[in-house]
Formats: C-alpha cells, structure tokens, sequence
C-alpha cells in the first residue's frame, strides 16, 4: 500500500516512519509513503498556504488552491482521499480495516482554524481520532497510518498478529504476562505454565471477555454478552 501525506510538515513523520513496526513495514516495502507540501504549489514569492477568514474572527484558514493542486499532486487514480478532522467520523478498528484495503490513501493534514470549506469535495471521507481539538492533522494522520499500516500482510511478525488484537472481534485482548514468574509477590496465573493450548487458549477467551464486561461493556450487544455469559459461567 502506498499512503501520500499532505502536510505543512512533513519532518514531524521521519522519527515515526522510522522506528518500530511502521519502521519495518517501510523498509520492506509493504508500506510507501510519499509527503506533498501545499506549500510547493503556491505562485507568490511569500509562498502563502493561508489567509485571514472572511466575516473576521481569529486565526487563519487554510487556502483552498494550493490544497487542491497538492492533492492533486498526491492522488494518483484510483487513491482514497481522507481529510483528518474532528469533525469527521470516529475513526475505530473497523475503519482501519476498511482504509486498508485500498491501494492508496492520501490522507490531508490540516492546520490553523482549518480549511476553505470549498475544498471540502477534494474529499472521500472526512476522519476524527476523537473529540478533542488539536493543532494539527499530522498526528492524527499518523495514528489512522499506523492502525492501517499493522493490518497489512506481512507487517506484523507471526507472533504479535493483528488477529487477536482489541476489537477485532468487538472485544478486548486478554491479559499478558511475561518474566519474571513472579514478581512483586504477583504470580502469573499457573494456567499459562500448562502447555495446554485447549486450555490456554479457553482461558484467554474467557479473560478477554471479562476484560471487555469490566472495561468496555459498550462493546458487547446483548445478544454476544448473554451467550458469552452462558459460554464463560462455570
Ligand atoms: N476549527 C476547527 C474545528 O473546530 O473544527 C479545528 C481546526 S484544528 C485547530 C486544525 C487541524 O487539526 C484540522 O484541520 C484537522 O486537520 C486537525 N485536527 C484537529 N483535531 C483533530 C481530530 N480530533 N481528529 C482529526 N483531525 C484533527
């Protein structure tokens, strides 16, 4: 998958795109990235990407031209185009798998009080991470890029797979344990010594749902946690 940014600042990616898993994903080839600046299209000699709103107020907007001409630039055919903002959709797992199976997404980072709302049909969709207000649309690029990015094939190793991750199936992951045995006075459940897969893997199962009853019961509709319930009470 090939994922062009469009930003004022593309710098604020190169520590992210070059650590951890995205890192990986990067240097093997599963994920291209591509960074296009507004700013590279402007014709003034101030190269100017924002103005002042008309009817007054603070702050700047951003101008719809250079915007267009950038994601023009960014969107070769066939590219999904995001507008990160707080007033889009909730971004959630489901839409991470959904982002994921296009062959390119082009996702626009806003920035000052926002955009000209002329631009706003330069846009498939329009994403928020949540309902807050930040500064800027680059960290939120970034977290709908890394959810995407861990779901495509090969990215993630075997034994950290996407599958039994939070949400993938409307619950939570279950607890995980690792050395020392015991530390602080606090065992790892003695289950997990077994090796007893059936029975690892029952345990896990039933810990997940717990979790999600506890945590998140939101998660859960009525009809999965009465037969979880049924399936888990013993
Ligand atoms: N005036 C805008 C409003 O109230 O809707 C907020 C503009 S915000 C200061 C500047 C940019 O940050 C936005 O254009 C958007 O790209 C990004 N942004 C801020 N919060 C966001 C969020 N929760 N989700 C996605 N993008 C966000």
């Amino acid at each position: 998958m090939r994922i062009d940014f469009v930003t004022l600042f593309p710098s604020l990616f190169a520590g992210w795109q070059s650590a951890g898993i995205v890192g990986r994903a990067v240097e093997k080839g599963a994920l291209e990235t591509g960074f296009v600046n507004p700013r590279d299209f402007t014709k003034d000699k101030h190269r100017k990407v924002d103005d002042r709103p008309y009817g007054g107020g603070a702050g700047m907007v951003m101008m719809a031209e250079p915007l267009r001409a950038a994601i023009k630039s960014a969107a070769k055919k066939g590219a999904h185009v995001v507008y990160l903002s707080p007033q889009g959709k909730s971004f959630d797992q489901a839409a991470a798998r959904r982002l994921a199976k296009h062959k390119r997404l082009v996702l626009v980072c806003g920035r000052y009080e926002g955009i000209d709302e002329r631009a706003m049909d330069l846009f498939d969709e329009e994403i928020s991470i949540g309902d807050y207000v930040l500064t800027g649309g680059e960290l939120p690029a970034m977290v709908v890029a890394e959810a995407v990015a861990r779901l495509l094939p090969g990215v993630l190793k075997k034994e950290d797979a996407a599958v039994a991750e939070s949400f993938t199936e409307n619950k939570l992951d279950f607890p995980q344990y690792t050395r020392p045995p015991v530390w602080r006075s606090k065992r790892v459940p003695e289950i997990l010594f077994s090796g007893d897969h059936k029975k690892i893997a029952d345990w896990r199962d039933k810990q997940s749902w717990l979790a999600t009853k506890r945590k998140r019961p939101d998660l859960l509709d009525n009809n999965s946690a009465r037969a979880l319930e049924h399936k888990h009470r013993r």
